[in-house]
């Protein structure tokens, strides 16, 4: 089959390579898309904490399960099962997981070996297209949940590119009010079309009104100051993105947690129950979600594609196996 490895940092070639041989509770998926992220895209030029070399990268997959022709969606992970962190749901945190792209091989490959849990049947209705965007909205969901996010809640997100608005899109769905920052003008006119669909404020810089909530969906290390700086007292920074830079943060910014009893949460990936309510979030916003997505793209192309994620210059791009 054939498969695109990240051999080192920096290298990417498309291989030859055997199909893999599926062992006990695992099973072959033929992958049918794969969606580009900014991950893969950092992966391949720095590398990241988790990532084990070589690899296939691709961890927004869906596909054809082997055994009985299903369509399914992929859960990137294979956890323990057994750990406290596993038994309250709570998989992303446990301490064995195996992540698809990470540390064993993800989507960009014509097949690829998953543990049968991980997978998720589709709606009839659901396409490809839109079922491989079921990771990235599982993470905007799981941001939500640690955010504690409440009806009507007032949720300021930083960035406009595909994670911003996904989290819009979840927040809005959870009956809560999203505002966008967007320094990019460029970024801001591309995600306009779904904003407009879902009717999401967006602005250039995030003004003087107070919020619930404030998520930052980029990685510029200022979000964290204008985060904290526009947080009701009692509010909450979730940290859904690391960010850029080493940095030493003020104390005074530091303080403001204290002074007016803000809480700081993180979010990293996504467990198994955020997979499930996302492919029923995208079941339900199909019109919407078809707008995130700019091109589809063969394997040969995926890094080329990745340089334009990594620029900014698309929202989603898809890679297609025919
Ligand atoms: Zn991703
Ligand atoms: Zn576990």
């Amino acid at each position: 089959m054939k498969a695109l490895i990240l051999e080192e940092i920096g290298k990417l070639a498309l291989r030859e390579v055997p199909e893999p041989e599926p062992g006990q509770g695992e099973t072959l998926v033929a992958v049918t898309r794969c969606a580009l992220c900014r991950t893969d895209a950092k992966m391949w030029l720095r590398g990241q904490r988790d990532l084990v070399l070589p690899r296939v990268l691709g961890h927004e997959i869906c596909g054809v399960r082997e055994s009985d022709g299903q369509r399914v969606a992929v859960w990137p992970a294979e956890s323990c099962g057994k750990c406290s962190h596993c038994m309250a749901g709570s998989e992303n945190l446990c301490g064995n997981i195996r992540v698809l792209g990470f540390n064993k091989d993800g989507g960009f490959a014509e097949k690829v070996m998953v543990g049968e849990s991980s997978l998720l049947s589709l709606p009839s209705a659901l396409g490809d297209d839109l079922a491989c965007l079921a990771e990235p909205l599982a993470c905007a969901i799981n941001a939500l949940e640690q955010s504690e996010t409440p009806r009507g809640a007032n949720i300021l997100i930083f960035g406009a590119g595909s994670l911003g608005l996904l989290l819009a899109l979840a927040a809005i769905d959870l009956g809560a009010i999203p505002t966008i920052v967007e320094i990019n003008r460029d970024k801001l006119h591309r995600s306009r079309m779904f904003r407009i669909g879902l009717g999401i404020a967006a602005v250039e810089s995030p003004g003087s009104g107070l919020f619930d909530i404030a998520i930052n969906a980029c990685p510029a290390s200022e979000t964290f100051h204008q985060g904290v700086s526009r947080l009701k007292p009692g509010g909450i920074f979730c940290m859904f993105s690391g960010f850029n830079q080493d940095e030493n943060f003020p104390s005074c910014w530091i303080n403001e947690i204290h002074y007016r009893q803000l809480r700081v949460v993180g979010a990293y990936g996504c467990a198994r129950s955020h997979f499930t309510k996302a492919v029923n979030l995208l079941d339900r916003s199909q019109d919407e979600v078809r707008l995130l997505i700019d091109k589809e793209i063969d394997l040969e192309s995926a890094p080329e594609g990745l340089q334009e994620i990594l620029a900014g210059q698309a929202l989603k791009i898809e890679v297609v196996f025919r």
